[in-house]
């Protein structure tokens, strides 16, 4: 299925641009968190969150009382941006140095989640998103919490990807010259994990946090 309109259309280097939600979903999955821009009181704003996604759905999730949960609610003109860097691209020339990247642009209405199946499981793709088996291991949200946490829903029915990838692409002229050009690679990883220094001897690492399981 196609996420691709007249707004989605990637217009500068169309080649890099791509549409199927089988290309766009693994990105979203990927990213740990999304930017989300939109209107408030005739200004832009872009803020940093959060996010899962279920099927066709994107969830995002925060304090009730924040600006961008209050803002976007029937909003119908969000922008979600999720970008995953994988290298830099070093040129022989300074004009063509780049990034490797895979982002998405998604266009969407924002709507509070009232469902709270809908919401609990909401909650739950974000935990899980972050670190799987995590929400099964810990405290449930009590009522207090859920009702402080706001979660908005965003359908994936506009969307795009552009990804660059591989070598630079020099000018031909500029190929002779003696200067060392490629990709320095970059990666998104999982690193130590450091305990609370509070955290009592007798806790030991659960599984789903060992090496190898993250
Ligand atoms: C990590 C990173 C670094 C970048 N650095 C630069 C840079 O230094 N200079 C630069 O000019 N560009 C850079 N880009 C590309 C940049 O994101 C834009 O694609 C580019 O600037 C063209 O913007 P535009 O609004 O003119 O695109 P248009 O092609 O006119 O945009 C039309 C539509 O295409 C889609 N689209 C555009 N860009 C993206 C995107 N990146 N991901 C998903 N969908 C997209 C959106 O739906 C947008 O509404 C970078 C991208 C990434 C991910």
């Amino acid at each position: 299925m196609t996420l691709k309109t007249e707004r989605t259309r990637v217009r500068r280097i169309p080649e890099r641009g791509h549409y199927d939600k089988e290309i766009i979903y693994p990105i979203i999955d990927e990213a740990l968190y999304c930017h989300v821009g939109f209107n408030h009181n005739g200004s832009p704003v872009v803020i940093p969150t959060i996010h899962a996604r279920t099927n066709g759905t994107l969830y995002i999730h925060g304090s009730a009382a924040s600006r961008l949960l209050k803002s976007i609610p029937g909003e119908n003109n969000i922008c979600v941006t999720i970008t995953l860097v994988d290298g830099i691209v070093l040129a022989r020339s300074a004009f063509h140095h780049s990034l490797n990247y895979r982002s998405v642009v998604i266009f969407g209405k924002g709507e509070i989640v009232e469902d709270p199946q809908e919401k609990w499981n909401a909650l739950k793709a974000v935990s899980d998103h972050l670190v799987p088996n995590r929400w099964d291991d810990v405290r449930e949200p009590n009522q207090k919490e859920l009702d402080a946490t706001t979660v908005i829903s965003i359908s994936l029915e506009e969307a795009s990807a552009k990804i660059r990838s591989g070598p630079p692409g020099d000018d031909d002229a500029d190929y002779a010259l003696p200067i060392w050009a490629g990709v320095l690679t970059t990666e998104l990883k999982k690193g130590t994990l450091i305990p609370d220094p509070v955290l009592p001897d007798s806790i030991g690492i659960p599984d789903y946090l060992k090496k190898g399981s993250l």
